[in-house]
């Protein structure tokens, strides 16, 4: 009987798993179905770049699954039975079943974690959201950017390269790029100066309002737009299903990134969470990537009749953009800690920029590409 492989979500992880399991048993009695709720593949690292007015290259996902085998369909998933072993679907065909399914449909801004985000902010996560944030950019004089992470950094400097005449702010609850070095830090902070990037950090947002925001130490700042960077959460889809998930909804997956409540369904990318020695993955490209070619490669496996292999990767650098002349790519051991080595200036943006362009042809030629290994 041909096992049917249903891979949900055609992000980086989703994508590279479904073109990894086509490629690995196209001579076995398989068929693979990648669900996604739009017919484009998302370039999400580069949406900054999006919202502050630039292009970005269109990649038709028929165009990436072409003579792959694989079935595109576009709708979006609305529930999972793994009991059933079906997928619910707002369009047709409504129900798919599945021998094995792939659990990849990242995640999203959190709208809901701070009154008034949802209402008057502005978000980043998703093509849609950078699309509307770069129209009302057009008629804005001021942008306050909620979110010291690599995202709000990426973003805040990124609106001040692009649009000069803007007043950009950045606001954070903790230190801007908490994890970085203090070399890195240093560097990011002489890059907003020269940007002309009016910086606040140790101020937790207590609430968006139409005109501003409002701190938890009562301060009030006020701004004509709010780019919220100050989070994400992923689809409560595998909670909802009754698949083991963590605390944020995340599944929770095992060596194999098998769900360790139901072995049939894997989960890779934002949306679940494997354990690296007590941690959970980080949130990224630069781990959903590698969890998708791994995730695929062990689909294949179960369906050859071999032990699923183990996914082993490990953090090398994480790598910030500050506009498209400037970056820091922060050196790390493999834990993701930072070591005391930074690349800055037009070196790191061009790798960062090498990198970006790595993801997409990664995408096309998921074949040679292997991870690092440990
Ligand atoms: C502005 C920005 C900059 C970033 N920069 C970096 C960076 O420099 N480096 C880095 O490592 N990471 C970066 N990230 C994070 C990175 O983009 C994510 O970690 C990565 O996209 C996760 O990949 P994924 O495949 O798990 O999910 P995604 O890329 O989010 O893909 C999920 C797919 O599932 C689809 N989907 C979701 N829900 C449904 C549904 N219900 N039904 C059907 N389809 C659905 C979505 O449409 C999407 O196509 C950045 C993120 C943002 C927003």
């Amino acid at each position: 009987m041909t096992d049917h492989i249903v891979v949900l979500g055609a992000g980086y992880a989703g994508l590279g798993a479904a073109k990894r399991a086509a490629r690995r048993l196209r001579r076995a009695d398989a068929r693979v179905t990648l669900v996604n709720a739009g017919d484009r593949f998302v370039e999400r690292i580069r949406l900054h770049q999006l919202a502050a007015g630039q292009r970005l290259p269109d990649l038709p996902l028929a165009g990436l699954l072409e003579d792959t085998g694989i079935e595109l369909v576009v709708a979006r998933v609305i529930g999972i039975d793994p009991e059933a072993r079906t997928v619910r679907l707002d369009a047709p065909p409504y129900d798919l079943s599945y021998d094995v399914l792939v659990y990849a449909l990242g995640s999203a801004a959190d709208l809901d974690r701070v009154p008034g985000v949802r209402e008057h902010a502005y978000t980043l996560a998703a093509v849609d959201e950078a699309v509307r944030l770069r129209a009302h950019l057009i008629d804005s004089g001021e942008v306050t950017v909620v979110g010291g992470g690599l995202t709000g950094i990426e973003a805040a400097t990124e609106f001040a390269c692009t649009r000069p005449g803007l007043r950009v702010s950045l606001v954070s609850a903790g230190l801007i790029g908490e994890g970085l070095s203090v070399r890195a830090r240093r560097h990011l902070h002489r890059a907003f100066s020269r940007m002309g990037i009016a910086v606040r950090e140790h101020a937790p947002v207590a609430k968006v309002a139409t005109d501003g925001l409002l701190l938890e130490d009562g301060d009030e700042l006020r701004t004509e737009t709010v780019v919220w960077a100050a989070g994400f959460r992923v689809p409560d889809l595998a909670a909802t299903a009754g698949l083991a998930t963590d605390r944020h909804g995340r599944m929770l997956v095992d060596r194999s990134l098998r769900s360790v409540s139901h072995p049939e369904v894997f989960g890779i990318g934002d949306a679940a969470a494997a354990d690296r020695s007590g941690r959970p993955t980080r949130m990224a490209c630069q781990t959903g990537l590698p969890m998708g070619l791994y995730g695929g490669e062990a689909v294949a496996d179960l369906l050859t009749g071999r032990k699923p292999r183990h996914a082993r990767f490990r953090y090398v650098w994480q790598n910030i953009s500050l506009g498209r002349h400037d970056g820091v790519t922060q050196f790390t051991r493999s834990d993701d800690s930072p070591v005391d080595a930074v690349l800055t200036g037009r070196a790191s943006a061009a790798f960062k920029e090498s990198i970006a362009r790595g993801t997409v042809w990664v995408m096309r030629h998921p074949g040679p590409y292997r991870p690092l290994p440990r």
